[in-house]
């Protein structure tokens, strides 16, 4: 028996044996009298306080547990403490569940989670930029209903979530995601979405370059392969068995030049950023070019070169050279006997130019953006006859990346092209013994 049953059977006792003794003092009247008016106050004390006891928990309001006297108090003190502990326990439920959504909304990653009916509940602010949706208003909305790509709806009704789908972003097509969807709890589900795009673009890069490489060392081999076997199995003249291995020599070479250019480049990609404690001197550098250009000319162009400033590079020099002779072979390249090919270097302490500037075949400004790819041509017969890889720009590209330096093409077909690198003030320092500004012509 509780207490409050206890207490209360003990007052009817206590209350029944006074009723009894004014009954012998003062007789029977006066007995039944005190008897039945004690009865009812004691009645209407607990049935006042069964109404504010279910007044309260009709609406228990935390830390409004209502006050009483007598045997009520002790199970008011009760249900008090009960109340705290259960009010305590919640905040802290409460408290965890923000804590929770704070990180699923931290998360890098798309999350919603899901009913048993995949209706949405809650989902943090990637899943809305990913999924389109808004977390106030589409809450209890079937999934399905907002995410409509068919293959979606397969994979939910599939119900097997052993692997990942991958699935075009709402709004932005362009955004490649991989979603999954966890099961938890009952029936719960979690539907996970990643932004993949990335690691997409890179993935079909990848395949592009295998499938680039792979074409432009076949070709050369294919014709190695059907010399050597015209050789092996035909008796030949000496003259056009001489011709013939300088045609293989000649795609062997190509070949090699090839490998040679893949391989700048993997290094180029892989080596730490140059140092800014190697000076390039800039004077010998653009001569070095002039001759190369002469060189690769042979006659057939006008050189130009034309210096002003009095600044070095900072930067790795083998790089620097490669980069900037590239641009000068190129013009030489890709202009017609004739044409003009002017080299210029213009430095002042906030910025230098290095430019490449020819009266060649030039080409339409569509192409600027992907000329830096590796194996993009304008005219790859073209590109091929002079003996180009295709590499070359993407090097240019890489190495002046490393070196915080630009590029800037201006082209126009028929007329010309003009490829000028822009150094930042970090990679300049003046000249030790300052050499008079250089016109030179030829
Ligand atoms: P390639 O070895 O084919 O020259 P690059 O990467 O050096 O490869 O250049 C990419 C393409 O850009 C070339 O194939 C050519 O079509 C175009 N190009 C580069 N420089 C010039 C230039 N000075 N004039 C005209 N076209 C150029």
């Amino acid at each position: 028996m509780n207490d409050l049953v206890l207490r209360a059977v003990l007052q009817l006792v206590w209350l029944t044996i006074a009723g009894f003794l004014l009954n012998l003092v003062f007789g029977v009247e006066t007995g039944l009298a005190f008897f039945g008016l004690a009865a009812a106050a004691l009645l209407l004390y607990h049935v006042s306080n069964m109404g504010r006891l279910a007044r309260w928990l009709e609406q228990p309001t935390p830390g409004q547990v209502p006050r009483a006297s007598g045997a009520w108090d002790q199970l008011f003190a009760l249900l008090y403490r009960y109340e705290r502990v259960k009010n305590h326990d919640h905040q802290e439920l409460a408290k965890t569940l923000v804590r929770f959504r704070q990180a699923a909304r931290a998360h890098p990653d798309g999350v919603v989670s899901l009913d048993a009916d995949n209706r949405i509940d809650w989902c943090n602010d990637v899943a809305e930029h990913h999924f389109d949706l808004n977390v106030d208003s589409d809450r209890g909305q079937p999934i399905v209903n907002l995410l409509r790509q068919p293959e979606f709806v397969a994979y939910i009704e599939a119900n097997d979530f052993s692997h990942p789908l991958e699935l075009n972003a709402a709004r932005i097509n362009s955004i490649i995601l991989s979603v999954q969807i966890v099961p938890y709890g009952d029936a719960q589900k979690l539907l996970l979405s990643r932004d993949i795009t990335r690691l997409e673009k890179l993935e079909h890069m990848r395949r592009d370059f295998v499938a680039n490489v792979s074409h432009e060392l076949r070709t050369p081999l294919t014709v190695l392969s059907g010399f050597l076997e015209t050789i092996r199995e035909l008796e030949l003249d000496p003259q056009r068995t001489r011709d013939y291995i300088n045609l293989m020599s000649e795609q062997s070479r190509r070949m090699q030049t090839i490998v040679e250019d893949l391989l700048t480049l993997s290094t180029l990609e892989s080596a730490p950023s140059p140092s800014l404690d190697e000076r390039v001197c800039v004077a010998p550098l653009l001569a070095r070019l002039r001759a190369d250009a002469t060189a690769l000319s042979a006659g057939r162009h006008r050189i130009v070169l034309e210096a002003a400033g009095d600044y070095d590079l900072l930067g790795a020099e083998n790089e620097i050279v490669s980069a900037l002779g590239n641009l000068v072979s190129n013009a030489i390249r890709y202009t017609p006997d004739g044409g003009e090919v002017r080299i210029v270097w213009r430095a002042t302490s906030a910025q230098a130019e290095f430019a490449v500037e020819d009266t060649g075949i030039g080409f339409a400004p569509e192409h600027i953006p992907r000329l830096t790819e590796r194996f993009y041509r304008v005219d790859r017969g073209r590109s091929r006859a002079s003996g180009g890889t295709g590499l070359g720009l993407a090097i240019v590209k890489h190495v002046l990346n490393r070196h915080q330096a630009t590029l800037d093409i201006h082209s126009e077909p028929g007329k010309g092209s003009r490829f000028a690198v822009h150094f930042s003030p970090r990679r300049l320092v003046p000249v030790v013994a300052a050499p008079a500004v250089v016109q030179e012509k030829r």
